[in-house]
Formats: structure tokens, sequence, C-alpha cells
């Protein structure tokens, strides 16, 4: 059985539909990146994954619970790091940690070795009685995940926790998924940051209008925009006839020649198609300078599924 299961799931605002009957799966052990712009549905779905926010309609499991029926079973088994802080500025980075391990009924000693080893995770314990208004914005987003994993959650859902932060920061955080899915806990990621749910997710859901557009993993998704794959030839000596040849090849669907840049729009992506090409341009003595592949990217796979780039 999936580890996370949203069945026919559906959120409304009013009389505006966020989370449109939404169906995904995610299994043990996975980075699940969740991609998309802003208003996609994102947040909301992650609300209702985590008990936060009432389903209109379908319904949850995670581990095998029902968020709706064993909402508190289902929170002891989730660390969330919500996309607002939630730390308290007034205390300390030490305190705040404390206040969120009580919380989950952690006590005595294992208390103390769990506040200390989620502030040394998230790179914060030299600063553990700092209080949070002294620390800069990546320092309170680490803070907040030090308070979301101290009670080793079997599910990290982290909401767009690198919005603007420093890229140290956010190069920490990313690192930090790694390491905690390796860990053990499996992590749900959302962020409309096409590169950092690239780097880090072993599959990923792409949103749009409270849809769930594309899913799968990147190669599959990558699959999906086959026909935009691009192979740019810097070349000397280019002649018609290679040109002509090219246009010919039945895998290739567009040829365009500037200067000395020779560009080719391949049907699919495929090193047979690469050898083809070379030879053809060999056969007829162009000089090859540089070739680049450019393969589609989730940016890519967005702009083809719905007209728009992710940031528009
Ligand atoms: P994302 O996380 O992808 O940016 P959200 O889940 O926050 O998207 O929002 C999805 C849609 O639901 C948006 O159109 C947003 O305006 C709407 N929405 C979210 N929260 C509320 C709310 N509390 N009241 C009314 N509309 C909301």
């Amino acid at each position: 059985m999936s580890f996370i299961q949203l069945k026919d799931v559906v959120k409304r605002y009013n009389n505006n539909i966020s989370v449109d009957h939404l169906n995904l799966t995610i299994q043990e052990g996975e980075v699940f990146g969740l991609l998309g712009p802003n208003g996609a549905g994102k947040s909301t779905t992650i609300k209702m994954l985590s008990g936060l926010l009432k389903i209109d309609q379908g319904h949850v499991l995670v581990d095998g619970l029902s968020v709706a029926s064993q909402p508190l079973e289902v929170k002891r088994r989730i660390g969330l790091v919500p996309q607002d802080l939630a730390i308290y500025e007034g205390l300390t980075a030490k305190e705040n940690v404390t206040f969120f391990a009580r919380l989950y009924g952690l006590r005595g000693k294992l208390l103390k070795s769990r506040v200390e080893e989620a502030l040394d995770f998230v790179g914060l314990a030299d600063r553990s009685g700092d209080k949070a208004s002294s620390f800069s914005g990546g320092m309170k987003r680490r803070l907040n995940i030090a308070c979301a994993i101290m009670h080793h959650p079997k599910l990290i859902i982290m909401d767009e926790p690198t919005v603007g932060i420093d890229p140290q920061s956010r190069n920490h955080i990313l690192e930090s998924v790694r390491t905690l899915n390796r860990m053990g806990s499996t992590i749900i990621y959302t962020s409309h940051y096409m590169e950092e749910v690239s780097a880090i997710s072993t599959r990923v859901g792409i949103m749009d209008h409270g849809h769930l557009i594309a899913c799968g993993t990147q190669e599959e998704l990558r699959c999906k925009v086959a026909q935009d794959n691009k192979i740019i030839i810097q070349a000397a000596n280019i002649v018609d006839e290679a040109i002509q040849e090219l246009n010919n090849h039945p895998r290739i669907k567009k040829v365009t020649l500037q200067d000395q840049m020779i560009e080719l729009l391949q049907l699919a992506s495929s090193q047979a198609y690469l050898q083809d090409i070379l030879f053809i341009l060999s056969k007829h003595q162009v000089k090859i300078v540089s070739l680049t592949q450019v393969e589609p990217d989730l940016e890519a796979l967005f702009l083809s599924l719905t007209g728009r780039t992710l940031r528009d």
C-alpha cells in the first residue's frame, strides 16, 4: 500500500475551487517535489494532508491512517515546516525547539538530546542560546526546520522553505532534505523554483489551478516534452547539401541555420540520431566546433502543458 494516498480531494474557498479532484500517491522513502506557480494549490494540498485544513470531498491516508478520523495519529508521524515561520521571536533557538518537543510529548533526557540533535542538524548549535529575533531570515528558516524534525517524523513536509533567503541557507536546506531522506524520512517539498525541485526530487508532481497536470520521475516528465529536444552545433564550412540532408532526416523536426550555428529540433532524444547527425555533417566535410544537447527541463514541460512559464 502507498505511504500517502490522496483520492479525489477537493477544497473550495467560498465558491472558488482551490484543489480540484486531486489524486496522488507517494511511496515511503521518496523525496516528492510538488511544483507549481503561486496560487496553484500546493499549500492547500499540504494543509489538507497534514490535517490543518478540512477536506470538502475525497479522502487522505498517511501511513494507512485517515487524516479525517485519526488526525492525532497522523500528526505524530508528520513534521511540517510551514511556509510562514512558526517560531517565537522572543524565545531562544533552544527554547523554541524545546517548546515544540514538549508538544510532541518528549520529556527529560530524550527531550534534551533531541533538541540538541535538531539544532546541531540545522547548523544552529552554537547559536542555541540566542533569541530568534536576532537571526537572519535563513537562520529563522533553519530553526523552523529544527522545530519540525526533532520528533523523528516518518514524513517531513516542507512548504516553500527557501523563499526569500540567502544562497548559503538555501543550500543548507537542500542538503538537509537529502540527509533527512537518507536517514529514513519521506519528504514532500513544495516550491515554485524548478531548479530546487529538480535537484532533490525522486518524483515530481506539477500543479496548476488546483489540478495535478503531470506526475512522475524527472526522466518520465522529460519524455513528455521529448519533441522539444534541441541540439545546437557550432560549425565551419557548412554547406547547403548538409542542411538539406539533415532536414530530410525522419526524426529531425526542424533545422535552422544562423551564421555558423545549426539548431536542430528532434522528435525524440536518442544517441542514435546524434550518430546520424555527426555522420551527415562529416560526409559533407562540415567542421564541428562544438555540439550542445539541450534537454527539456521541468520549466519546458510546464510551458508545453499550460502555454505559460512557471513565473508568469
Ligand atoms: P500555492 O501554495 O500553490 O501558492 P495556495 O494553495 O496557497 O497555492 O492557493 C490556491 C488557491 O486558493 C489560490 O487561488 C488562493 O488564492 C486560494 N486560497 C488559498 N487560501 C485561501 C483562503 N484562506 N481563503 C480564500 N482563498 C484561499
